[in-house]
């Protein structure tokens, strides 16, 4: 582990920089190596301090690492893997599960919150945990990888229930199980006619790019329709390794999704946002949502108002292209599902007749057509 190696090795692209499981193995975990690789602020000595002890551990790849700014405290990629003492502060509306996972499980490791949809949380490991987690709860809580055996009940759920068409398997992050482990998941999802869409939510492609290699993708293949969500929240996330990762998993079929979490001294910024979806675009990933932060405990801190998101999709509206434009989505408290939230450009509604405010300003009529012109 990081404690254990000369931190400033961990940032020296040697032979094994390419290889994710080098990056695993020394992934920093602890405040010794972290202190040894940054030099942190109080807050963040706190912060990784109180991350040792309890609550989200700290995980941070050599990769991941090497996108801090080691003299920035507010560096965007920090402020998303360092620990803060403000994890520690309960806030109003803080939810330990924010989502109410535990009460729309409906067999171990198997959430139900849509009737045509699953969440199947297969590992309890990442390769960075993220300290904006929705599953802070649970992540690095476990013991990883959850064997076949264990997801049995989840299986024979989903056999009984045909109505399922569409299965997230995550976690934790699903690609930062062993290859083999992973197929064998996926086989066994795969296996139930019912099921449509087999969906891998995944950060790998931001914080361990390596591990998106031709071997797993041809391991994983076979198994197709697989769509890929991931989690890009920052242009500086857009390095040259994470394209090689996306391009790779597009020429090879995956259609991968991004969902951004709006994040207060991370992204909240319209130029931000702008360069961060265009960015996905080239690099053949749709920008799908825009999440609100769920208010999970410890995360205020990072977390914006509601109104601000709505402000800043109004100023992208009619600038980028509506490939480029995800929607904005909270997702409520306690698990009862998404609400897509927007500008409101309708400004006057009569009989026939609807004005609408245009992203220019201008206000257009939209006049309906004739009763029983059909
Ligand atoms: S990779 Fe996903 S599941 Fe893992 S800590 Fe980050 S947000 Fe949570």
């Amino acid at each position: 582990m990081a404690g254990l190696v000369d931190a400033s090795s961990l940032l020296t692209r040697g032979a094994d920089w390419g290889d994710w499981r080098w990056q695993l193995r020394h992934a920093v975990t602890t405040v010794d190596g972290l202190s040894r690789a940054l030099p942190l602020t109080e807050r963040e000595l706190a912060g990784a301090r109180l991350a040792e002890k309890r609550g989200l551990p700290l995980r941070i790849t050599p990769y991941y690492l090497s996108l801090v700014d080691p003299d920035d405290p507010a560096c965007p990629v920090r402020r998303q893997c360092v620990p803060d003492a403000r994890e520690d502060d309960e806030a109003p509306g803080d939810l330990v599960d924010p989502l109410g996972e535990v009460a729309h499980e409906v067999a171990p490791h198997l959430v139900q919150r849509y009737p045509d949809r699953v969440l199947l949380l297969a590992t309890d490991r990442c390769a960075v945990y993220c300290r904006f987690c929705t599953r802070s709860r649970m992540v690095g809580a476990g013991d990883g990888a959850v064997s076949l055996e264990a997801l049995a009940p989840a299986l024979a759920w989903l056999r009984a229930h045909p109505e399922v068409r569409d299965v997230i398997v995550s976690g934790g992050d699903p690609l930062a199980m062993a290859t083999d482990r992973l197929v064998r998941v996926v086989e066994a999802v795969r296996a139930i006619e019912s099921v449509e869409t087999i969906r891998l939510a995944t950060r790998v492609p931001v914080t361990l790019p390596m591990r998106v290699t031709p071997e797993l993708l041809r391991a994983l293949r076979p198994y197709h329709p697989l769509w890929v969500m991931t989690h890009f929240n920052h242009p500086k996330e857009q390095t040259p390794e994470a394209a090689a990762a996306c391009a790779l998993l597009a020429d090879s079929g995956f259609p991968v999704m991004n969902q951004t979490v709006l994040l207060a001294g991370i992204n909240a910024d319209e130029r931000v946002l702008e360069a961060l979806f265009r960015g996905l675009v080239r690099a053949r990933v749709r920008p799908y949502y825009l999440l609100q932060a769920d208010p999970v405990r410890g995360s205020a801190h990072l977390r914006t108002p509601l109104a601000l998101g709505v402000e800043l999709m109004a100023k992208l509206q009619g600038k980028l292209s509506g490939i480029a434009l995800p929607k904005l989505i909270c997702d409520t408290p306690g698990g009862r599902g998404k609400v897509p939230l927007a500008p409101d450009y309708v400004v006057a509604r009569a009989a026939g007749k609807t004005t609408l405010r245009t992203f220019r300003g201008e206000l257009i009529d939209y006049v309906d057509p004739p009763r029983g012109s059909d």
